[in-house]
């Protein structure tokens, strides 16, 4: 398949890791941000290629892991009000709030359903005029312009039944966050690919430049990744800090412009909770004053729901990269993909369900 098959290719691979190999002569400490990059390089082996002094860790990019256990809870209360259709994508069913999920909401009796677009539900909320249809917007900048779209789509029509729970966050800001931890290891990063469709490579330039860090927008099939990690290592051996852009059949520097506006006129910039990683300024979205009687979490009351992390659950290091999911006691015995204690074990892109399925514990 164009575009697929020379990206899975083993001799363009080999041929990759043994440019790597022969370039890198001292460790260095690679982080892949999302989670979908994350399974890739668990699936193809990639980590096992590569040269022993190239180490990977673990992004926080993967958006059911970083969604905080408050808006889950948030959620699920939503979900059992009278008269609520909830609807959210399937990977969000599962994930574990404070006592349930919204599974088990389901099975108490709310009307959870799983759409594969918000536009999906702001056509039930057209359709059933006397429910009251909310959508559960989660996930990073990728994610984000479908929603918008779906907000301004309701206001256009002037709906009064349609709701938004959102919970967005931005990654340049975790970026930013996991180096300026006095305990960071990272000293290279690769982009997330799909997150810069949408938002070009930009603002990336500021981080490389700032904190003297190489950083390569990267792709999501093992040629683009081991590409990636060999641009990272060149600028790494070279003494170089620069934004580059493996990804280039999809990512354009500036992005993609239209998506942006409709991002700007629905969302503005906010101070976020990640899930493990506590708050970080100017790190999400949330709708603006404009689109406030949108708003699931003011219409319902629930800003002040809050909730505890359990405390086993070490996700917060694995998502800042500072331990490994194998570090976790929990770890393949009281967590695992079918007994979740946290989010990172829930997800198809979280790191642990990552490790857990390509049997990176057995040894
Ligand atoms: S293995 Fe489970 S408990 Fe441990 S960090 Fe991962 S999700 Fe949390």
């Amino acid at each position: 398949m164009k575009y697929v098959d020379e990206y899975r290719d083993p001799q363009i691979a080999h041929a990759l890791a043994d440019q790597i190999s022969h370039k890198v002569t001292r460790p260095w400490v690679l982080m892949e941000v999302c989670g979908g990059q994350t399974h890739t390089l668990m699936r193809y082996g990639i980590d096992e290629l590569l040269p022993s002094q190239i180490e990977l860790v673990h992004g926080p990019g993967c958006p059911v892991c970083v969604t905080p256990l408050e808006m889950l809870d948030r959620a699920i209360r939503i979900a059992l009000l009278p008269n609520i259709i909830f609807t959210s994508y399937g990977d969000m069913l599962r994930v574990p709030g404070s006592d349930s999920d919204l599974f088990q909401a389901k099975a108490r009796g709310a009307d959870v359903r799983v759409v594969y677009s918000p536009m999906d539900a702001v056509g039930l909320a057209r359709a059933n005029p006397d429910r009251r249809v909310v959508f559960f917007g989660v996930g990073f900048e990728t994610t984000a312009p479908a929603n918008a779209m779906a907000v301004w789509q309701a206001h256009r029509e002037g709906m009064k039944n349609f709701s938004m729970l959102v919970s967005h966050v931005l990654v340049p800001p975790a970026m930013r966050l996991i180096l300026s931890s006095p305990s960071n290891r990272v000293q290279g990063f690769i982009a997330p690919g799909h997150v810069c469709t949408v938002m070009g490579y930009r603002e990336y330039e500021d981080l490389a430049k700032k904190f003297r860090v190489p950083i390569v927008v990267g792709g999501f099939e093992p040629v683009d990744l081991l590409e990636a990690i060999n641009m990272l290592v060149s600028q790494l051996e070279e003494g170089r800090a620069e934004a580059e852009n493996q990804y280039v059949r999809s990512v354009s520097y500036e992005g993609n412009l239209p998506a942006q506006r409709i991002l700007s006129e629905v969302f503005e910039v906010s101070r976020r909770k990640w899930r493990g990683i506590g708050s970080i300024d100017q790190s999400g979205y949330r709708l603006r004053e404009k689109y406030a009687s949108f708003d699931a979490e003011r219409i319902f009351g629930m800003e002040d729901v809050t909730a505890e992390e359990p405390k086993e659950c070490i996700s917060a290091l694995v998502l800042q990269g500072l331990k490994k999911p194998v570090d976790c006691t929990a770890f393949g015995t009281r967590c695992t993909p079918m007994t979740p204690l946290g989010a990172p074990m829930v997800s198809a892109e979280g790191a642990c369900a990552a490790y857990y399925q390509y049997r990176r514990h057995a040894g």
